[in-house]
């Protein structure tokens, strides 16, 4: 097709080399949709060539076929919501991860502003075992230390840590954000009517239809008890009122209690943009106050701070 090697496009060139690579190179979009992947990416997570789709997807195709990505988990949902509670939340991040055959990659994610990451991994099974677990034990403390056990989100520390960095975001470059604080709706009768181990099965619920309806940018924690924050960069008023109106829509169709079909359940939620001149307890204390409206109000709505 071209004379002289020299003449060979650049990107083409890069193409070449990619799917010449050992490395493993993958591109997603803002929607955490595999837009492009070299064989060695594709080889290592078991996805078939010209097969593209959601990061979400992939892990759950990882998980079901057991190749891949190594999935140890008996409630692969939590582990999911643990998993998008870390992704895509930094410019860039290195971990290292186990396969189904035994190998080991060292991942790294790199954010693009609009969302877009690259991943590049490379096989680092032959590096140090003794070494490597040292790490992996480093890295499931570190995991567990910002994880909340019972639903896989954010644990309190962690979303107090997400918003203190959205804050100082607002400050240092004028991005804004929007905030939630969500209360489940009268769970204590909840507890009552189907025991604390229902009750669980609720709130473990209600994270992972939140952690689905959120894009990977956003921050779900759970602060204590039923009560939760949401930290959405970049989004307005408006958008932000959209967002717990699906969620609302979301949870009001979601039956948690298999034995108990017609069972549902409802959040509020008090609502608002961040405010760059207050500290982050201030800013909850303030959607603390709109919660309390919403409650008022007669509960599953949400109110937006002025
Ligand atoms: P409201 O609509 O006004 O929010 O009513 P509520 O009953 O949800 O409010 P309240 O704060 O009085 O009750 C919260 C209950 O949540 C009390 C507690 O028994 C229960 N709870 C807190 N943490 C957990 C948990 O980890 N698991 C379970 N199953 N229940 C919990
Ligand atoms: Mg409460
Ligand atoms: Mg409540």
């Amino acid at each position: 097709m071209y004379d002289t090697p020299t003449q060979i496009p650049l990107a083409e060139r890069i193409l070449r080399l990619h799917d010449a690579s050992p490395l493993l190179i993958g591109v997603f979009d803002e929607h955490d949709m595999l837009r492009y992947a070299n064989p060695a990416f594709r080889r290592a997570l078991g996805l078939p060539p010209d097969t593209f789709m959601t990061w979400q997807d992939l892990m759950r195709l990882n998980h079901r076929q057991r190749v891949g990505t190594r999935i140890e988990t008996t409630d692969f949902e939590a582990w999911l919501a643990s998993a998008r509670s870390r992704r895509g939340k930094l410019p860039y991040r290195a971990f290292e991860a186990e396969r189904t055959d035994g190998r080991w990659n060292f991942m790294t994610e790199s954010l693009s502003p609009d969302g877009w990451m690259l991943c590049v991994a490379v096989d680092i099974t032959d590096l140090r075992a003794d070494e490597r677990s040292l790490r992996a034990d480093r890295d499931g403390a570190w995991r567990a230390a910002r994880t909340d056990a019972l639903t896989g989100v954010s644990n309190r520390m962690h979303i107090l840590h997400l918003l203190d960095e959205q804050l100082a975001q607002l400050r240092s470059s004028g991005q804004p954000c929007g905030i939630a604080l969500i209360d489940l709706d009268h769970f204590k009768s909840v507890n009552d009517r189907y025991g604390h181990y229902g009750g669980d099965l609720v709130l473990r619920d209600f994270a992972h239809v939140v952690a689905s309806t959120l894009r990977r940018v956003d921050g779900f924690g759970r602060l204590g008890g039923e009560e939760f924050l949401a930290v959405l960069p970049g989004v307005d008023r408006s958008e932000l009122a959209g967002v717990l109106q699906r969620l609302h829509e979301a949870v009001r169709r979601s039956r948690p209690l298999s034995e108990h079909p017609g069972f549902h359940y409802s959040f509020s939620a008090g609502a608002g943009m961040l405010e760059g001149a207050e500290d982050a307890l201030t800013n909850i204390r303030r959607a603390d106050h709109a919660l309390y409206e919403a409650k008022a109000a007669g509960r599953d709505c949400h109110v937006m701070l002025p």
